[in-house]
């Protein structure tokens, strides 16, 4: 029955939460735990259960000075003096800590963020890879030298490390998005401050207990906290020289404002509205799993995601019936067991939110192909649960489409003249990625030059190997994380050295 299945989950939950809770939730500055300066603290929820998960600190401007300094001393003392291929060994070291405990990485993030646990393996593969991508990429920099100025001069142009930076990270992949910037942040020589969303603090954390006798102490600093008492003295600090932030487009564009104060050199990696487009001549069966990985990977809760799909007039019925009961098909249940697909929202705000834009698609008078409310399921009622949700017949300019959602809802738009498609596809203020379905190569190279956005995925979706560059066009971001570019571009400055010869 329902309660039982209810009491199941709370059972495992609370089984698994004692199992990978990991002991040491305070700050991490300077390679030692230590509680706020205000010595308040707040709680980390499961979003399955409603419960409390965990009690962490709530950093505030006090602990960024703290911590800013430790990493100033940090890489004064000690990483500055680092060899790439001592940084090298490192980022090595903490790949294989991430790879030896995979799995209650894996079990934390679900617990604190709900995404199934079969995604939260795959999380964990691209994290420890990640750092072993940067852990090679040291070498490269090492020395990066070009000469030139002729007989009477010598000019050499080397790229410097920043000395300290600042990182601010949001919920949706969380040790993940923690791994794109520490991976090229220490790679080129920097010591980083860190602030995690605060709706999933754990597995930050974690990493830090498992790495503490790899790391030098203060290389890495964690600051738990709220984005106005944590984040934004981290975003306005003078000491910092550079600041990449992940989160939405509204708190970015206060987050640039307040590295402007300081000429902060910034990386933004801001929202999406993306768009996927189905050509009538595409495999119908893979074009529907794809389109399922494209909007309810993660729940929804993608910046990636992509979120409007054209479909071609030709195929759409077909096709929507395959994808309206393929998506009726996840498995919506406890994200701690193997067979579900689909776990429950971040937060139960976060469903909220995602319910409100439902609700503003409905009274337009959208069509709902499925979805549109949360599962009837008694067994999930104390977990942030919106059901999978595909919306026909709506206004482009309706807000349910030009803003971001975050979760597991895609809006539908038929399409027969390439031109308009098109039109409509780049009619958003973002411009992050987008996928184009097709077996004809010809059409998806035009069309992936047609899409202003930073990463085109083509008869796939969702895929971010380490070397390949990944940011936004428009509103969506500036610079790109992962990839060399993420090192090379965002995370030294260059410096000139011209010696006169006569
Ligand atoms: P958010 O903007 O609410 O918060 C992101 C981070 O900023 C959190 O750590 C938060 O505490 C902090 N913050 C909040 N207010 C702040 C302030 N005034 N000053 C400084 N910091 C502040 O975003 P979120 O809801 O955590 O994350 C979801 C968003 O992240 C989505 O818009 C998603 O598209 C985006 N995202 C983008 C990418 C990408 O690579 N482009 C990747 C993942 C997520």
């Amino acid at each position: 029955s329902a309660t039982e299945r209810k009491s199941d989950i709370e059972q495992r939950h609370q089984e698994t939460a004692a199992d990978v809770v990991p002991p040491n939730l305070k700050l991490y500055i300077g390679g030692e735990w230590t509680t706020s300066s205000s010595g308040e603290t707040f709680e980390t929820r499961d979003p399955t259960t409603g419960d409390s998960l965990a009690t962490v600190q709530a950093g505030n401007d006090k602990d960024i000075d703290r911590a800013v300094e430790a990493a100033w001393t940090a890489y004064d003392d000690t990483w500055s003096n680092y060899s790439a291929a001592d940084r090298q060994r490192v980022l090595e070291e903490i790949a294989d800590r991430v790879e030896q405990s995979k799995e209650e990485f894996a079990l934390l993030e679900t617990l604190d963020n709900g995404k199934p646990i079969s995604e939260s393996r795959v999380d964990m593969e691209l994290v420890a890879d990640h750092f072993r991508y940067f852990a090679g990429a040291t070498r490269v920099n090492g020395g990066d030298t070009i000469p030139s100025g002729g007989e009477s001069q010598h000019v050499q142009t080397i790229s410097e490390p920043y000395g300290v930076v600042g990182q601010i990270t949001p919920w949706n992949f969380p040790l993940l998005m923690a791994a794109w910037k520490l991976g090229p942040a220490l790679a080129a020589g920097n010591c980083s401050v860190l602030k995690p969303a605060e709706q999933t603090p754990l597995t930050i954390l974690k990493l830090m207990d498992e790495v503490d006798d790899v790391l030098p102490d203060g290389v890495v600093n964690v600051v738990t906290g709220f984005g106005p008492e944590a984040g934004e003295p981290l975003a306005k600090h003078p000491d910092i020289r550079k600041l990449a932030f992940t989160g939405s487009t509204e708190i970015g564009k206060q987050v640039m404002a307040q590295a402007a104060e300081n000429v902060h050199d910034i990386t933004l990696e801001l929202g999406g509205k993306s768009p996927l487009i189905i050509y009538p001549d595409a495999d119908l069966e893979k074009a529907v799993n794809t389109t399922i990985t494209a909007i309810f990977y993660n729940t929804g809760e993608c910046c990636s995601a992509g979120s409007r799909l054209f479909i071609h007039s030709n195929i759409k019925e077909e096709f929507l019936d395959a994808l309206a009961s393929t998506a009726e098909d996840l498995v919506i249940d406890d994200p701690l067991l193997e067979e579900t697909t689909l776990g429950p929202k971040v937060t139960e705000e976060q469903a909220q939110n995602t319910l409100e834009y439902i609700q503003e698609a409905r009274d337009a008078g959208a069509d709902f192909i499925t979805g549109g409310d949360v599962p009837d399921d008694d067994a999930l009622e104390e977990g942030s649960f919106v059901s999978p949700t595909l919306i026909d017949n709506i206004d482009h300019n309706n807000r349910a489409v030009q803003e971001e959602i975050f979760g597991p809802v895609q809006e539908v738009f038929e399409w027969t003249d390439y031109e308009k498609m098109i039109k409509l596809a780049n009619d958003v203020d973002y411009g992050l990625a987008a996928g184009i379905l097709t077996n004809d190569l010809t059409k998806a190279y035009q069309t992936a030059k047609d899409i202003e956005a930073g990463t085109i995925w083509v008869n796939q979706y969702n895929s971010f190997p380490a070397g390949q560059p990944f940011g936004g066009y428009k509103e969506s971001g500036i610079g790109r994380e992962i990839g060399y570019e993420a090192l090379a571009d965002h995370y030294t400055q260059t410096k000139t050295i011209n010696i006169g010869l006569q």
